[in-house]
Order: structure tokens, then sequence, then C-alpha cells
């Protein structure tokens, strides 16, 4: 869920811009949408809009690894020779001990480049979209380029997949760690059996050295699952439990987090697509923004975070600034008016920030 990764994979760079030489012309991935940007805002510079096709074009530097890569390429000759390739990638990649350790998409999760969190456990994968703050979703990008490799985690791309024998991966680790949950999927998806909701209700519960952070756009059923499992109790405290609102739209996603029997609640404005005005924050205990990051990411305007700043600040409410977002998550960094907000729910307080 709606976070990203930076990926960096040096030792394959090389041959990824080899490969993709032939195909920089046609390297356009279509955007589902277009952006007014003003002139005068901060506008990141590795996006281009082309005009007529409301397409972005994806620009390439040594830095920007994996992501953004020739796998994207549409040109015929690139994307053949890339398939072909794609396998020999696969055991490149799985060979390296440091990309193991980035938390992405399902390798080893026990260490994440996500800011708010230390680690990430997928015991779901694959998602389909809901809302506006799906279209660019990273998961979905990560996951579908893998789609066809044989033995690769993400063989049948970002399909929804139960994944069993990864249940126990929190009881596994033994230091204390804030665990973002299904970084690559939304648990309460429809096509989740709540059978297997509770399976991970059931380790959450029993692995309560750490702090679970489970983070939905199917709100409603949250809630519905939530008040059936808790009823007449809350969810444990270090569960935390909260809903993404990228705009006004998914506003109502808040009044079915506050509905919800949780002791601790959060919102992940990410990625903040639009002003969201007058947000009720009562019985909300953190709130994370952050900007859109990838080859096509919107437009962020600072108003707009400047606004949930302020009300966090009126309200008292935890503020977590993650980034401006960009080709790359920091891309633009996360300075807000000089400051880096990093505030974390007071239940957490004492805890070494992630
Ligand atoms: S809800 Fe699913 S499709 Fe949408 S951003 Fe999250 S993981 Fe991606």
């Amino acid at each position: 869920m709606g976070g990203r990764h930076p990926l960096q994979v040096p030792a394959i760079i090389q041959l990824d811009v080899t490969l993709s030489r032939q195909s920089q012309r046609h390297e356009s991935t279509p955007c589902n949408f277009r952006n007014s940007l003003p002139a005068s805002s901060v506008v990141n510079p590795i996006w281009q809009e082309s005009p007529g096709n409301g397409a972005c074009r994806l620009q390439r530097s040594r830095g920007q690894g994996f992501v953004g890569s020739g796998l994207v390429a549409r040109n015929v000759t690139s994307s053949c020779v890339i398939s072909i390739l794609r396998p020999f990638l696969f055991v490149i990649i799985s060979g390296r001990s440091s990309l193991s350790r980035t938390g992405i998409g399902g390798f080893m999760a026990d260490r994440t480049g996500i800011e708010w969190t230390d680690a990430t456990w997928n015991p779901v994968t694959g998602c389909t979209k809901v809302s506006r703050g799906c279209d660019n979703c990273y998961a979905a990008r990560f996951a579908e380029r893998f789609r066809g490799v044989v033995g690769h985690p993400y063989e049948s791309g970002f399909d929804l997949t139960l994944r069993p024998e990864r249940l126990d991966q929190p009881l596994r680790w033994q230091r204390s760690r804030l665990v973002f949950v299904n970084s690559m999927s939304d648990l309460f998806h429809k096509d989740v059996p709540w059978e297997f909701v509770d399976r991970v209700f059931d380790v959450m519960e029993e692995a309560d050295h750490h702090f679970f952070q489970v983070l939905t756009k199917r709100s409603s059923l949250m809630r519905n699952y939530l008040l059936r499992r808790y009823a007449g109790s809350t969810v444990p405290k270090h569960i935390w439990c909260g809903v993404s609102v990228e705009d006004r739209k998914a506003l109502s996603r808040v009044k079915h987090l506050q509905d919800s029997p949780v002791e601790v609640r959060f919102l992940s404005m990410e990625p903040l697509l639009e002003s969201l005005g007058e947000v009720d924050l009562s019985g909300i205990h953190w709130v994370i923004v952050g900007g859109e990051s990838g080859p096509c990411a919107r437009y962020i305007d600072p108003t707009w975070v400047v606004e949930i700043r302020d009300l966090c600040d009126g309200r008292q409410v935890p503020f977590f600034f993650k980034q401006w977002g960009g080709f790359r998550p920091k891309s633009r960094g996360r300075d807000l008016g000089g400051e880096k907000y990093s505030e974390m729910p007071g239940i957490f307080a004492g805890r070494q920030s992630p």
C-alpha cells in the first residue's frame, strides 16, 4: 500500500542501459492524469509532460537503478530482448544480498526504505485498483515486472495471492520492529477471506513485541471486520489501523476508521492529490503526508501540505511528512519550511524513530 522504495541494482544498470538505447525514443508510458502545473510551483525537474497525449516520458540515469528501467520499453525489439533476459536478471538480482535486505516486495522484509516503518510483512500480495490513489501503484508496477518469471515471488505479477508460508515471519523476528503489513497489497481486499485475515491478526496479537501498521483503502470492510472480531473490545494498542486519504472523495474512509474499535488510528495522505480542507481528526493519533513518486508522479502543492500540518498542530496530532516525491522517493527531499517532520504516535514515544 501506498509506499515507495528506492531500488539500486548497480550491477545490471549498464546492461539495462545498453538494452534500452534503441528504445529510448519509445520509452513513454501512459499516465492516467495530466497535471496542471503552476509556473511558480516546485516542479519535479525530471517530470515532463508530453503535450497532446497525456503521457509522461521516463528519463534515465545511472542513479535511477532498476526503477524506471528499460523493462517498460514499448519498443518491440528491446521488449523481446528483455523478455528473454528477464529470468537471468532475476537470477542476478536474487543473488544480491543487498537487494534481499531492502524489503522490496516480498524478498526478505526485515528492512525497508519506507521512512515511517522498520519492516514490511506481506502475507498477501497483489491487489486491484479502487481509487485515484492507486493509479500509479508502485506495488503493481514492481510486481508486474516479474510476471512469468518462473520461481520469482511475483511470477503471477500483481494477482492477489495469499501467502500462508509467510504468516510466521514476525514471530521469528526477535528484535522489536515497526512492521508495515501488506505493503504489496491491501489486507481488506474483498477477495481475501476473513479466515485468512483472522490468521494475520492472530499472528499480530501473538507477536506483541512489535508494532504493526495495517493500512487500507477498503475502510468499510476493515471496519466491518474489526467490529466482528473485536466486538465488545478493541484492537490491541500495538496494532495500529489506518486508511489512505488521497483526495476529498476518500475522506469517507476517515469516518469508517473513526467507527472502528481501534486504539491507535492513523491516516496516510499519500499521494496527496488535492487540498483536503478541514479534515475531522477526532480520534486520529497520527497523520502521514507524502507526494507521489515514480515515473508518473503527480504534482503536490506545498500549500496542501501546510494546511494539514497546521491542522495537526492545532489538534495536537503527530505529523509525519514523508517526502515531496518525484521520480524517486527522495528526489526532492522531505524538508517542509526548512524542517523535517517525523512525529510518531504517543504510544511510540521513547522508542527510536524509524
Ligand atoms: S489499494 Fe492496492 S492497487 Fe491501490 S495502491 Fe494499495 S496496493 Fe496498490
